[in-house]
Order: C-alpha cells, then sequence, then structure tokens
C-alpha cells in the first residue's frame, strides 16, 4: 500500500478533525521511522514527545509481549500487580506521600485531576485559574481549563468558571486566586504553545498563591514529565511540590497511560466509588512504562537528555540563517523561533530532507526526539537545517508571489 493510498483512504474513513497527514509511518527502529513508500527519517519529534525510547526499543517489546501472553486486561473488578507496580515506583520517583489513578490519555489525568480537586475543596470553592494558551486537553473538562480560545470556544459553554491569566505572571495570578478559587491549572513550560518556559520561581509562586487561598495546585506535567527536560519531573528542577500532578505522553514510551498522582490530602480525596475507567491500569500499558521507567535509570538517560540538549541548544546557537530567529526550551523538549510564519514550510522541507519536526506554531518549529537519540543523529540535523531554512524560505516566497 503507497502512502498516497492510505490518505486516500483515510480521507474517506477517518473524521477531517485532524485533516489528512502527509506521512503515512510504518516502521520505526530506534530514532529512525519509515513510511509506507520506504523512505527514511530521523524523527524528531517522537509522536508528540511520546516515544521516549525511540521505536521498537527491546526492553518495550519484551514487556508488552509478556504482559500480552500473560494477561492483557483485568478492569478494575481486580487487583492487577503491574498497576500496583507503576504506582509504587511513581510515588517512589516523587518523594512518596502520594497515591495515583490510571488513566489511558493525558486529558483523562486531567479529567480526573478535576474531580479529584473537586471533592478535596471545601464549601464556597466555585471558580478555576489557568493559563492563556496552555493546553490540558481536548475533553470537555480538561477543554474548559485550555487557554487556546480557538479550539476551547466553539465547544463551550463548559458549565465551569474558568478565569485565565497571562503564562507566567505570578501578580496576575495572585490577583486572581482568593478563597473561592478550587484549584489552579498550570503547565511548567507550555509545550502546545511552543514550548514557552515561565520565569524562573514561577512555580514557587504558584505555591505559594495556592497555599495563600487554600486552593489546589494541580501541575500539568504530562509533556515535561518523565525525563523530557533531564529530570524525572519538571517540578523538581524548581524545587517545588504540587498538590496533584498529571502523566501521559512519555510515561508508556507509545503505549496508551496516563496518571494523575495526589499529593498528602490529594492522595485520599476520592471515596470509593467516585471515579473510574475499564482500561485505565491496563497491564499492557502498566508493563510498558514500567519498562519506560527502568530503562531511562538503567541505560542513564536522565543524565543523557540534558546533555544531548544542551548539545543541540549550542550547535543551534551556532547556525546563522535569517529564518531562524532563536530557540528555547530545556532537555530534549526545544523550539525554534522564526523570524517569519513559516513552520509549515520549514516543517514539509525538512520531511523531504528525512527530519520529521514539528510545526507547533505559524512561527515555532517544535523538537522533541527520543531521549535515545545520539551526538551523531544531532549533528547530521544540523548540518542539514540551514539547506532545510533555505528550501523553507524559497517555498515561502514562491507561495506569496503565486
Ligand atoms: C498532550 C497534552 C495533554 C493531552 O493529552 P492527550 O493524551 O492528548 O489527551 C494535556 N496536557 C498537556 C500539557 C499535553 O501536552
Amino acid at each position: 500500500m503507497t502512502g498516497s493510498e492510505l490518505r486516500e483512504r483515510f480521507a474517506a474513513s477517518i473524521m477531517p478533525n485532524y485533516g489528512v497527514p502527509q506521512i503515512a509511518l510504518t516502521l520505526g527502529r530506534g530514532c529512525e521511522v519509515y513510511d509506507a513508500d520506504g523512505r527514511q527519517y530521523l524523527d524528531l519529534i517522537a509522536g508528540i514527545a511520546v516515544s521516549s525510547l525511540g521505536h521498537g526499543h527491546p526492553a518495550l517489546v519484551k514487556a508488552v509481549a509478556h504482559q500480552a501472553a500473560t494477561l492483557a486486561h483485568t478492569s478494575n473488578l481486580f487487583v492487577n500487580e503491574r498497576a500496583v507496580e507503576l504506582a509504587e515506583r511513581l510515588v517512589s520517583l516523587l518523594g512518596g506521600d502520594a497515591k495515583v489513578f490510571f488513566s489511558n490519555s493525558g486529558t483523562e489525568a486531567n479529567e480526573a485531576a478535576l474531580k479529584l480537586v473537586k471533592r478535596a475543596a471545601g464549601p464556597g470553592r466555585h471558580y478555576f485559574v489557568a493559563a492563556g494558551h496552555g493546553f490540558h486537553g481536548r475533553t470537555s473538562g480538561s477543554l474548559a481549563l485550555t487557554g487556546k480560545d480557538a479550539i476551547r470556544e466553539p465547544f463551550g459553554p463548559f458549565g465551569m468558571d474558568v478565569r485565565f491569566v497571562p503564562h507566567g505572571d505570578l501578580d496576575a495570578l495572585r490577583d486572581a486566586v482568593d478563597t473561592g478559587c478550587t484549584a489552579v491549572f498550570v503547565e511548567p513550560t507550555q509545550g502546545e504553545a511552543g514550548v514557552v518556559p515561565a520565569p524562573e520561581g514561577y512555580l514557587a509562586g504558584v505555591r505559594e498563591i495556592c497555599d495563600a487561598a487554600g486552593a489546589a495546585f494541580v501541575l500539568d506535567e504530562i509533556q515535561s514529565g518523565i525525563g523530557r527536560t533531564g529530570s524525572w519531573f519538571a517540578h523538581q528542577e524548581a524545587g517545588v511540590r504540587p498538590d496533584v500532578l498529571t502523566l501521559a505522553k512519555g510515561l508508556g514510551g507509545g503505549l496508551p497511560i496516563g496518571a494523575c498522582v495526589g499529593f498528602g490530602r490529594y492522595a485520599d480525596a476520592f471515596h470509593k466509588g467516585d471515579h473510574g475507567s475499564t482500561f485505565g491500569g491496563n497491564p499492557v500499558a502498566c508493563a510498558a512504562a514500567l519498562a519506560v521507567l527502568d530503562t531511562i535509570e538503567e541505560e542513564g538517560l536522565l543524565a543523557h537528555t540534558a546533555v544531548m540538549g544542551d548539545l543541540l541548544a549550542e550547535q543551534l546557537e551556532a547556525i546563522d540563517h535569517p529564518l531562524l530567529a532563536g530557540q528555547r526550551g530545556s532537555g530534549l523538549w526545544r523550539a525554534l523561533t522564526l523570524s517569519g510564519p513559516h513552520a509549515a514550510h520549514v516543517q514539509e522541507q525538512a520531511a523531504v530532507r528525512g527530519f520529521l519536526v514539528n510545526a507547533v506554531a505559524p512561527d515555532v518549529i517544535r523538537i522533541a526526539p527520543p531521549l535515545v537519540i545520539t551526538p551523531e543523529q544531532i549533528g547530521v540535523f544540523i548540518e542539514a537545517l540551514p539547506t532545510v531554512l533555505d528550501a523553507a524560505e524559497a517555498a515561502a516566497t514562491k507561495e506569496n508571489q503565486s
């Protein structure tokens, strides 16, 4: 089946919400993926910061195959050992005094967090605060908290009072949060907004503001968590603990899993029967996540991510090109900012030359490769980047003329 045939069938059978992607992928090995026509790409986006071990990592393959052959599903009517093990591992990485609810995706982790903070809130708390341009998922509760107007507004009203403040602005947050606030939902660095970090001290400030008002601090580390920034969790770099933490993306290394972690009194805020998921904590997904955590430890991938991230930043810094305005981010989670709205052209011209990157905003390219990427692979990309940028500029010029 060729890529163009697959795209036609996609268009005829799959809803148009994604548009029809340009490339059909069929195989992955390490940091390389192959399309339906046999073309090879260096994967610098990892399925949106998900495939942290790359593709086909033997530890993940073995864990998933073994668990699928042993017991693929139990539902939550029964205890399954993998879920218990994974919860214990996460709690230990987070420093204890916590409990976990497993979901199957990021948005469901945030839905769980939303119900958890409502359950834990005292009387008189009736509104939420979240960050402008933030992203928390596509289901109604998470979407209500999502600060991207274009994707939220067509689907409201949501029956929730959500007040948005600018990302990283502690003065605005302080003004917005009083004793009527149930919870503050933020990301440490906004991924979908284009890998936009908050100023130094932001998470500590959020912690202090939430404590002063008695509001819950919910930190969405769905994209930043599990090694992406070179630490297990971004909040550990800030030395700040939230009340509720949500995880997904990189946790399963490609298998669908999410987690909502409650600390302190939030660990036991749900009453029996308050929440559930048929698939949540599925043994195969949990086995995959355990393999991810083991491999990150065994292969020293936190330190590797920090070193590779610095290398990438340093080599990007050395590129002098009129279309490349700057870069930001940390670890293996970077954004290239462009001097014009040509990200779609950069993404396309990169793909033509065998590199998968993501046009996350009109003038921003996101790079979030597998954490196992090598210096050689980074070097190949850096060497090709000026040519990619030239071609993108040429394509943009041609488009403007026609
Ligand atoms: C991707 C993402 C989500 C949503 O996760 P899904 O698995 O797509 O539902 C929520 N929050 C953040 C920060 C994300 O990056």
